[in-house]
């Protein structure tokens, strides 16, 4: 008998492709998204769902921008490459662009995904002490639960032992401390004491490890694939101070916080403070071509301005910062400036926030967490022992979203092998409609 168009696709997609972090017993007949408009996408059986997870926490305008297509197409036939080691227009024009999101002063090293981005911190952070006088400073700070990339770096500065221990050895050099989570406290300990309590285990593990050999601290200002952590502000504060006094960098992943993911133009500006390094990534381009960049402050970049041939940074990177990509990164961050976007992500944020509270109401939901158009979910078996609800819970309560029409994620495995928190990052233009749609079905 005949096969049908899609019947001969999902054939093919069994034979050729090689999905990414999917169980092979889930990988059977697998959605295949044919088009997008707004919030919405559609699969090749003519299903659409509100994408509640922005594809993978980054089409922050939606989809369809026809702007953002335009500029990129113009670019390309324009000019469509020129390396780094030179310069070209969008280049420049963004990296002054992104200087001005950042509020501060900053300097732009353009690659082309999350992991590059922060490779690429890790990098500088070594050469400039090394070049600051300090050449045995090489080891990172970062944080359990944490997830920083796929390479060989910065899977070792992920704090995701499932993601990790079949690949080891890793790269040396990456020490893991404990992230403060609201939710689970030691007894008697309030939230900011805790937290506290874990700022001083920073530090005393930078003291065990001795400073001298201390490069850096890598940290997304609210860990987000690894549950949703929103930290107490005092925390945040604690760890610049640490920084500042071992003469470490710190380092911010704002791969997904950034461009208005949690109601700021950048995560860490909740919360006050002035990363040495900012890598960013995903929303940079709303996800619709490959970009990432480095953000380093200026000061640091004096030791790589010296005379010697071996005192640049000898790092290339053919794609990173592609002209047609710059050229789009600067119109979706126009089309967030001119949608008010990023306030739009604050005040949605709190309203949807407002029509899920009464959930914590449930035997199952253990906590909700959120930050502008950031949400985490936990739930779990049993509200007094907080015993996480087991993976199929959670799938079978994603699997009932999706056939609501809402597509929701989940947070990567804990230690325990749980992933127990439901998280959701939808696009920071959706309508009023769409957040209503979002607080009926999560209910
Ligand atoms: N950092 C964070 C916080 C991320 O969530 C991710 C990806 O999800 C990355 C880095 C890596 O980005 P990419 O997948 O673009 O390499």
């Amino acid at each position: 008998s005949q096969k049908t168009p899609q019947e001969t696709l999902y054939e093919k997609d069994g034979r050729y492709m090689w999905h990414h972090m999917k169980p092979y017993q889930k990988d059977q007949n697998p959605m295949v998204i044919e088009s997008a408009q707004d919030a919405w996408i559609t699969d090749i059986e003519g299903n659409s769902y509100l994408d509640g997870m922005s594809g993978l926490w980054c089409v922050n305008v939606g989809y369809g921008r026809e702007e953002m297509v335009a500029a990129a197409t113009e670019q390309l036939r324009k000019m469509p490459f020129h390396p780094l080691s030179n310069s070209h227009v969008p280049g420049i024009q963004l990296a002054e662009k992104l200087n001005d999101w950042l509020k501060g002063d900053y300097r732009i090293f353009f690659s082309n995904s999350g992991s590059e981005a922060n490779e690429t911190a890790f990098k500088i952070a070594r050469q400039y002490h090394h070049q600051n006088g300090e050449p045995g400073r090489y080891k990172f700070i970062s944080r359990y639960r944490a997830y920083h990339g796929n390479t060989l770096g910065t899977l070792a500065a992920t704090g995701q032992a499932q993601r990790k221990y079949r690949y080891e050895p890793l790269a040396p050099g990456f020490i893991h401390v404990h992230a403060p989570d609201e939710y689970r406290l030691p007894s008697g300990q309030s939230f900011e004491e805790w937290s506290l309590q874990c700022a001083q285990m920073m530090e005393d593990t930078i003291k065990w490890e001795r400073p001298e050999t201390v490069a850096g601290v890598i940290m997304e200002p609210i860990i987000t694939g690894g549950g949703v952590l929103i930290p107490h502000p005092s925390y945040v504060k604690e760890v610049e101070k640490i920084c500042k006094k071992y003469g470490l960098l710190l380092i911010n992943d704002e791969v997904i916080c950034g461009f208005g993911r949690t109601g700021e133009n950048f995560g860490y500006q909740n919360y006050g403070i002035e990363p040495d390094i900012v890598t960013m990534a995903k929303g940079i381009t709303s996800g619709y071509l490959p970009l990432a960049a480095t953000a380093v402050k200026q000061k640091l970049y004096e030791p790589f301005k010296r005379k010697e041939e071996s005192d640049h940074f000898r790092h290339v990177n053919t794609f990173g910062g592609n002209p047609a990509a710059c050229k789009l990164a600067i119109k979706n961050l126009e089309i967030m400036e001119d949608e008010k976007l990023v306030e739009r992500s604050k005040t949605l944020g709190k309203k949807i926030r407002e029509g899920i509270q009464p959930l914590e109401g449930h035997p199952n939901v253990g906590n909700i967490r959120q930050k502008g158009l950031l949400f985490g979910i936990e739930l779990v078996a049993d509200k007094d022992t907080k015993e996480p609800i087991s993976n199929n819970e959670i799938g079978k309560i994603i699997a009932q979203c999706k056939s609501r029409g809402l597509i929701i994620g989940k947070n990567a495995d804990t230690v325990a092998g749980h992933s127990n928190t439901m998280t959701m990052a939808p696009p920071l233009s959706i309508t009023d409609e769409d957040a209503a749609m979002i607080v009926r079905t999560v209910k």
